[in-house]
Protein backbone atom coordinates (compact mmCIF):
# COMPACT_ATOMS: atom_id res chain seq x y z
CA UNK A 1 0.00 0.00 0.00
CA UNK A 2 1.32 2.84 -0.42
CA UNK A 3 1.05 6.13 2.05
CA UNK A 4 -1.02 8.73 0.30
CA UNK A 5 -0.60 12.24 1.97
CA UNK A 6 -3.86 14.50 1.92
CA UNK A 7 -4.06 18.24 2.71
CA UNK A 8 -7.27 19.29 4.10
CA UNK A 9 -6.52 22.35 2.91
CA UNK A 10 -6.59 21.14 -0.53
CA UNK A 11 -10.04 19.62 -0.49
CA UNK A 12 -10.93 21.30 -3.46
CA UNK A 13 -8.00 19.80 -5.48
CA UNK A 14 -8.09 16.05 -4.09
CA UNK A 15 -10.04 14.65 -6.54
CA UNK A 16 -7.94 15.93 -9.39
CA UNK A 17 -4.44 16.03 -7.61
CA UNK A 18 -3.36 13.36 -5.48
CA UNK A 19 -0.53 14.23 -3.42
CA UNK A 20 1.99 11.67 -2.80
CA UNK A 21 4.67 12.04 -0.39
CA UNK A 22 6.44 8.49 0.63
CA UNK A 23 7.30 8.30 4.25
CA UNK A 24 10.67 7.83 5.34
CA UNK A 25 12.22 6.33 8.64
CA UNK A 26 15.88 7.55 8.80
CA UNK A 27 17.48 5.95 11.64
CA UNK A 28 20.18 8.53 13.22
CA UNK A 29 23.38 6.45 14.86
CA UNK A 30 24.97 9.78 16.94
CA UNK A 31 28.09 8.40 17.97
CA UNK A 32 27.33 4.93 18.83
CA UNK A 33 28.40 1.60 17.01
CA UNK A 34 31.64 0.36 15.66
CA UNK A 35 31.95 -1.17 12.58
CA UNK A 36 31.27 -4.84 13.52
CA UNK A 37 28.45 -3.46 15.11
CA UNK A 38 27.26 -1.28 12.69
CA UNK A 39 27.48 -4.65 9.55
CA UNK A 40 25.63 -6.70 12.36
CA UNK A 41 22.81 -3.56 12.84
CA UNK A 42 21.97 -3.26 9.44
CA UNK A 43 22.12 -7.21 8.15
CA UNK A 44 19.61 -7.73 11.17
CA UNK A 45 17.92 -4.45 9.67
CA UNK A 46 17.93 -5.83 5.95
CA UNK A 47 15.89 -9.48 7.13
CA UNK A 48 13.70 -7.87 9.28
CA UNK A 49 12.50 -4.87 6.45
CA UNK A 50 13.11 -7.41 3.09
CA UNK A 51 10.18 -6.62 0.87
CA UNK A 52 9.13 -3.16 2.51
CA UNK A 53 9.37 -0.33 -0.73
CA UNK A 54 6.44 1.99 0.77
CA UNK A 55 8.56 3.38 3.20
CA UNK A 56 11.90 4.50 2.32
CA UNK A 57 14.20 3.38 4.72
CA UNK A 58 17.79 4.66 6.08
CA UNK A 59 20.66 4.75 8.08
CA UNK A 60 22.83 6.98 9.69
CA UNK A 61 25.91 5.18 11.10
CA UNK A 62 29.52 7.17 12.20
CA UNK A 63 32.00 8.09 9.10
CA UNK A 64 33.96 5.43 9.74
CA UNK A 65 31.29 2.75 9.32
CA UNK A 66 30.05 4.41 6.02
CA UNK A 67 31.78 2.08 3.39
CA UNK A 68 31.27 -1.32 5.27
CA UNK A 69 27.78 -0.31 6.06
CA UNK A 70 27.61 0.90 2.29
CA UNK A 71 29.09 -2.63 1.34
CA UNK A 72 26.33 -4.55 3.45
CA UNK A 73 23.83 -2.35 1.85
CA UNK A 74 24.40 -3.00 -1.27
CA UNK A 75 20.71 -3.69 -3.75
CA UNK A 76 18.46 -3.65 -0.71
CA UNK A 77 15.94 -1.27 0.25
CA UNK A 78 17.63 0.84 2.93
CA UNK A 79 19.70 3.87 2.13
CA UNK A 80 22.26 5.72 3.70
CA UNK A 81 23.20 8.94 4.85
CA UNK A 82 26.06 10.65 6.80
CA UNK A 83 25.27 12.67 9.92
CA UNK A 84 26.98 15.68 8.94
CA UNK A 85 29.49 17.22 6.31
CA UNK A 86 31.57 20.13 5.37
CA UNK A 87 30.68 22.41 2.32
CA UNK A 88 34.47 22.59 0.92
CA UNK A 89 34.73 19.62 -1.39
CA UNK A 90 38.53 19.20 -0.37
CA UNK A 91 41.66 21.07 1.11
CA UNK A 92 43.24 21.82 4.47
CA UNK A 93 40.15 21.30 7.18
CA UNK A 94 40.99 18.77 9.64
CA UNK A 95 38.54 16.67 10.84
CA UNK A 96 36.04 17.18 7.87
CA UNK A 97 34.61 14.99 5.97
CA UNK A 98 32.92 16.14 2.63
CA UNK A 99 29.86 15.88 -0.03
CA UNK A 100 32.06 13.82 -2.41
CA UNK A 101 33.36 11.82 0.30
CA UNK A 102 30.30 10.80 1.50
CA UNK A 103 28.83 9.69 -2.17
CA UNK A 104 32.31 8.19 -2.64
CA UNK A 105 31.26 6.09 0.59
CA UNK A 106 27.94 4.97 -0.78
CA UNK A 107 25.89 7.91 1.38
CA UNK A 108 22.84 9.15 -0.92
CA UNK A 109 21.60 11.30 2.06
CA UNK A 110 23.41 13.38 4.99
CA UNK A 111 21.86 14.77 7.76
CA UNK A 112 22.57 18.38 8.41
CA UNK A 113 21.97 21.15 11.07
CA UNK A 114 21.01 18.88 13.75
CA UNK A 115 20.34 20.42 17.04
CA UNK A 116 23.53 18.44 18.82
CA UNK A 117 25.65 19.95 15.77
CA UNK A 118 23.82 23.27 16.84
CA UNK A 119 23.91 22.78 20.38
CA UNK A 120 27.78 21.63 20.60
CA UNK A 121 29.23 22.34 17.51
CA UNK A 122 28.35 25.65 16.82
CA UNK A 123 26.33 25.04 13.83
CA UNK A 124 24.73 28.05 12.81
CA UNK A 125 21.61 28.52 9.70
CA UNK A 126 24.64 30.19 7.74
CA UNK A 127 26.65 26.92 8.27
CA UNK A 128 23.76 24.61 7.39
CA UNK A 129 22.45 26.44 4.25
CA UNK A 130 26.62 26.33 2.92
CA UNK A 131 26.11 22.42 4.07
CA UNK A 132 22.71 22.25 1.86
CA UNK A 133 24.37 23.64 -0.75
CA UNK A 134 27.18 21.28 -1.04
CA UNK A 135 25.27 18.30 -0.39
CA UNK A 136 23.08 19.20 -3.66
CA UNK A 137 25.87 20.00 -5.64
CA UNK A 138 26.90 16.58 -5.33
CA UNK A 139 23.76 14.82 -5.54
CA UNK A 140 23.19 13.96 -1.70
CA UNK A 141 19.56 14.43 -0.27
CA UNK A 142 20.02 16.57 2.38
CA UNK A 143 17.89 16.44 5.60
CA UNK A 144 17.77 19.48 6.77
CA UNK A 145 16.87 19.87 11.23
CA UNK A 146 14.97 22.60 12.59
CA UNK A 147 13.29 22.90 16.21
CA UNK A 148 13.18 24.62 19.23
CA UNK A 149 14.71 23.82 22.83
CA UNK A 150 12.47 23.95 25.87
CA UNK A 151 13.35 27.52 26.96
CA UNK A 152 11.82 28.66 23.69
CA UNK A 153 8.66 26.48 23.70
CA UNK A 154 8.03 27.50 27.37
CA UNK A 155 8.43 30.90 26.49
CA UNK A 156 6.60 31.00 23.42
CA UNK A 157 9.03 31.33 20.87
CA UNK A 158 8.74 27.63 18.90
CA UNK A 159 7.31 29.35 15.76
CA UNK A 160 9.28 32.29 15.94
CA UNK A 161 12.56 29.74 16.71
CA UNK A 162 11.16 27.07 13.58
CA UNK A 163 10.73 30.20 11.15
CA UNK A 164 14.24 31.40 11.75
CA UNK A 165 15.62 28.11 11.10
CA UNK A 166 13.23 27.42 8.01
CA UNK A 167 13.71 30.77 6.45
CA UNK A 168 17.51 31.33 6.97
CA UNK A 169 18.71 27.87 6.51
CA UNK A 170 16.64 27.20 3.26
CA UNK A 171 17.58 30.62 2.07
CA UNK A 172 18.53 31.34 -1.47
CA UNK A 173 17.59 27.76 -3.34
CA UNK A 174 14.79 27.64 -6.08
CA UNK A 175 11.95 25.68 -6.03
CA UNK A 176 13.95 22.56 -7.63
CA UNK A 177 15.82 22.35 -5.26
CA UNK A 178 14.40 22.66 -2.22
CA UNK A 179 11.90 20.13 -3.32
CA UNK A 180 14.69 17.72 -3.48
CA UNK A 181 15.10 18.69 0.51
CA UNK A 182 13.69 16.74 3.63
CA UNK A 183 12.59 19.10 6.63
CA UNK A 184 13.01 17.22 10.23
CA UNK A 185 11.12 18.73 12.88
CA UNK A 186 12.93 18.07 16.27
CA UNK A 187 11.82 19.62 19.22
CA UNK A 188 15.30 19.68 21.31
CA UNK A 189 13.48 18.76 24.54
CA UNK A 190 11.79 15.57 22.53
CA UNK A 191 15.22 14.38 21.59
CA UNK A 192 16.55 11.66 23.76
CA UNK A 193 13.84 12.48 26.61
CA UNK A 194 11.48 10.20 26.03
CA UNK A 195 9.01 13.14 26.34
CA UNK A 196 7.19 12.79 22.69
CA UNK A 197 5.52 15.82 21.33
CA UNK A 198 1.84 14.70 20.79
CA UNK A 199 0.68 14.12 17.61
CA UNK A 200 -1.42 17.38 17.65
CA UNK A 201 1.36 19.37 18.70
CA UNK A 202 3.60 17.85 16.29
CA UNK A 203 0.97 18.39 13.34
CA UNK A 204 0.78 22.13 14.57
CA UNK A 205 4.56 22.54 13.70
CA UNK A 206 4.51 20.52 10.42
CA UNK A 207 1.87 22.35 9.27
CA UNK A 208 3.23 25.67 10.44
CA UNK A 209 6.61 24.51 8.12
CA UNK A 210 4.53 23.83 4.99
CA UNK A 211 3.04 27.17 4.72
CA UNK A 212 6.62 28.82 5.14
CA UNK A 213 7.76 26.64 2.23
CA UNK A 214 4.31 27.52 0.73
CA UNK A 215 4.89 31.27 0.76
CA UNK A 216 8.65 30.65 -0.35
CA UNK A 217 8.13 28.71 -3.21
CA UNK A 218 4.30 27.94 -3.65
CA UNK A 219 2.03 25.06 -2.94
CA UNK A 220 3.59 22.61 -5.81
CA UNK A 221 6.71 22.53 -3.64
CA UNK A 222 5.27 22.78 -0.24
CA UNK A 223 3.13 19.56 -0.92
CA UNK A 224 6.36 17.43 -2.25
CA UNK A 225 8.66 18.41 0.63
CA UNK A 226 8.41 15.60 2.87
CA UNK A 227 8.80 16.88 6.54
CA UNK A 228 10.20 13.92 9.31
CA UNK A 229 9.15 14.88 12.82
CA UNK A 230 12.04 13.48 15.49
CA UNK A 231 12.10 13.42 19.26
CA UNK A 232 11.49 10.08 21.07
CA UNK A 233 10.04 7.95 18.35
CA UNK A 234 9.18 4.64 18.88
CA UNK A 235 7.03 1.82 17.45
CA UNK A 236 4.43 2.55 19.51
CA UNK A 237 3.64 6.24 19.06
CA UNK A 238 4.79 5.79 15.17
CA UNK A 239 1.36 5.03 13.79
CA UNK A 240 -0.37 8.36 15.72
CA UNK A 241 2.47 10.63 14.72
CA UNK A 242 2.18 9.27 11.16
CA UNK A 243 -1.51 10.14 10.81
CA UNK A 244 -1.04 13.22 11.06
CA UNK A 245 -1.54 15.08 7.43
CA UNK A 246 1.69 16.62 7.08
CA UNK A 247 3.93 14.31 9.28
CA UNK A 248 5.62 12.51 6.43
CA UNK A 249 8.13 10.51 8.35
CA UNK A 250 10.37 10.10 11.23
CA UNK A 251 14.14 11.06 12.32
CA UNK A 252 14.70 8.27 14.85
CA UNK A 253 17.76 8.52 17.33
CA UNK A 254 17.66 5.62 20.32
CA UNK A 255 15.14 3.25 18.81
CA UNK A 256 17.52 2.89 15.62
CA UNK A 257 19.96 1.48 17.39
CA UNK A 258 18.06 -1.78 17.47
CA UNK A 259 16.55 -4.09 14.79
CA UNK A 260 13.42 -4.74 16.50
CA UNK A 261 12.67 -1.26 17.40
CA UNK A 262 13.84 0.42 14.33
CA UNK A 263 12.10 -2.41 11.79
CA UNK A 264 8.76 -1.61 14.36
CA UNK A 265 9.01 1.80 13.60
CA UNK A 266 9.21 0.90 9.86
CA UNK A 267 6.09 -1.43 10.45
CA UNK A 268 4.37 1.37 12.63
CA UNK A 269 4.60 3.25 9.25
CA UNK A 270 3.65 0.78 7.11
CA UNK A 271 0.18 0.29 9.29
CA UNK A 272 -0.82 4.22 9.71
C1 LIG B 1 17.49 12.53 17.10
O1 LIG B 1 18.56 12.61 17.68
O2 LIG B 1 17.40 12.95 15.95
C2 LIG B 1 16.37 11.92 17.82
C3 LIG B 1 15.18 12.16 17.37
O3 LIG B 1 16.68 11.17 18.92
P1 LIG B 1 15.63 10.29 19.80
O4 LIG B 1 14.79 9.51 18.83
O5 LIG B 1 16.50 9.43 20.65
O6 LIG B 1 14.82 11.27 20.60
Amino acid sequence: MIALRLHKSDAHLIRKVVIVRKIIIAGNWKLNKNIKEAVELVNDLKARCAGVTDVDIVVCPVFTALSKVAEALKGTNIGLGGQDLYWQDAGAFTGEVSAPLLKDAGCQYVIIGHSERRQFFGETNETVNNKIKAALAHGLIPIVCVGENLAERESGKTFAVVQDHVENSLKGFSAQETEKMIVAYEPVWAIGTGKTATPAQAQEVHSFIRKLLEKMHGQAVANAVRIQYGGSVKAENTRELLSQPDIDGALVGGASLKGDSFAGIVQGALAQ
